[in-house]
């Protein structure tokens, strides 16, 4: 015997909550990102940069050959997607360059048009330990531009990160710079590192440990107390870079505008292994321990781990969870506004469906417009429509719908006015749209 309804009513019900470390997203918080990520939007496109979308699911493979197989990334914090078909492992993508990189090659354009400049923006996904400001599916805005070795280009990407937080209005964002070496200096700079860290391998943390061998370079940027006592005797990078590296950083700092609130990082090192020369970090004081909001640097070597031949690159990703705590904590989280525009309300039921038709004539004039579907009081419509923003109340009664006009009451200075409807709308359509009237 089956359940009847009557018993289906006393069976708990699930309860459906997103997964931990996935938030919904919403209204308010969706128009706070939207924010964001016009900013950015308006900003890159003024600097050539183009959007580019990648698909957010891609191979494995694509993240062990570019990430490199050591990298915390690909080690532990892949979202794997099982396919069907044995078709290979496939991933939701941990971070944006690889998949703008692998497209840029897809393409075609390192034969047609090697000098690309993008833009992305979307979810990335990685399986970390959710907390404050670190979710599993967390959002990045980057550049990437590929196809030039310039110093300039890397002054230009520097800055223009530092001025898309000066943009959303942080005024309290500094730079944290390094230069890290190139395939030639770098492999002589991690063999000292390794002779100046061996007397004290014990000491180290067990990550550390295990990163001695195959990705000593991390070490340099352990938060454990032990590990950075260890590396602060330890020879700098900067003073083993090549003639090479050493001309790029020098033209690079050069053109970098000046004024920019910067710190040396001689420790400042990339947790992915594809980084090469320059590397930046952009820090917020409101954000305690992990008190970057974005980071980036050249990586020249990415182009060969790909298969194809050497193709100069540079690029930022900005976390977008992190910049909205740091917009927090100096106190300019944007505030979403109300809908603006104009609320119809009825007078009584029988208004309803020519209250429904005039928002309709509105809408379709290009005017924000809305109503109340909830039967409500005209009362609790009045409410309703200073509660969303609007700039207008339009009021339909018998009156109004027998001699074709409507009741206008502005609320910015609660005059009103009565108007025959055509006039009203096509008034309504001609004033600057959604600004107070
Ligand atoms: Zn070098
Ligand atoms: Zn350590």
């Amino acid at each position: 015997m089956g359940f009847g309804i009557w018993e289906l009513a006393f069976l708990p019900l699930p309860s459906f909550q997103p997964l931990p470390g996935f938030v919904d997203l919403l209204p308010e918080d969706a128009a706070r990102m939207r924010h964001l990520e016009e900013t950015a939007r308006t900003l890159f496109e003024r600097c050539g940069y183009r959007e580019i979308r990648p698909p957010l699911v891609e191979d494995a493979a694509l993240f062990e050959r570019t990430s490199g197989a050591t990298s915390d990334i690909v080690q532990k914090q892949m979202f794997s997607i099982p396919s069907r078909d044995d078709a290979g492992a496939f991933v939701l993508r941990p971070e944006g360059t690889p998949g703008v990189f692998r497209a840029y090659l897809e393409a075609g354009y390192a034969k047609t048009n090697p000098f690309q400049k993008f833009f992305y923006l979307g979810p990335m996904f990685r399986y970390e330990r959710p907390q404050k400001g670190r979710q599993r599916q967390f959002h990045q805005i980057g550049i990437e531009a590929i196809g030039s070795p310039d110093p300039h280009l890397d002054a230009e990407i520097v800055y223009l990160g530092y001025r898309f937080y000066e943009a959303v209005g942080l005024r309290q964002v500094t730079v944290l710079l390094n230069s890290i070496g190139c395939a030639a200096c770098r492999p002589a700079y991690l063999q000292t590192l390794r002779n100046a860290l061996t007397a004290s391998l014990d000491t180290l943390c067990a990550l550390c440990r295990d990163r001695f061998g195959r990705n000593v370079l991390r070490i340099l940027d352990c938060k454990n107390a032990p590990c950075t006592q260890a590396v602060a005797q330890a020879p700098r990078i900067a003073d083993s870079l090549c003639d090479d590296c050493r001309s790029h950083d020098r033209a690079f700092r050069i053109a970098l505008k000046a004024g920019l609130p910067i710190s040396e990082a001689p420790r400042l090192v990339r947790g992915l292994d594809y980084y090469t020369r320059t590397v930046f970090e952009y820090h917020h004081p409101g954000l305690g321990a992990r008190s970057a909001v974005g980071a980036g640097g050249r990586y020249d070597g990415l182009g060969e781990r790909l298969g194809g031949s050497a193709i100069p690159a540079v690029g930022f990703a900005i976390g977008v969870e992190a910049t909205l705590l740091a917009l927090e904590a100096e106190g300019k989280l944007p505030e979403p506004g109300g809908a603006g525009g104009i609320f119809v309300v009825y007078v009584d039921r029988d208004c309803r469906t020519d209250a429904y038709r005039l928002t309709e004539g509105l809408r379709n004039a290009g005017v924000t417009a809305d109503l109340d579907h909830m039967g409500r009081s005209l009362k609790s419509q009045m409410k309703a429509a200073d509660a969303r923003g609007a700039h207008e109340i339009w009021i339909l009664g018998p009156d109004e719908i027998s001699a074709g006009t409507v009741k206008i009451k502005r609320l910015s200075d609660g005059s009103e006015k009565t108007l025959p409807v055509v006039e009203a709308i096509s008034h309504a359509s001609r004033a600057p749209a959604d600004a107070p009237r």
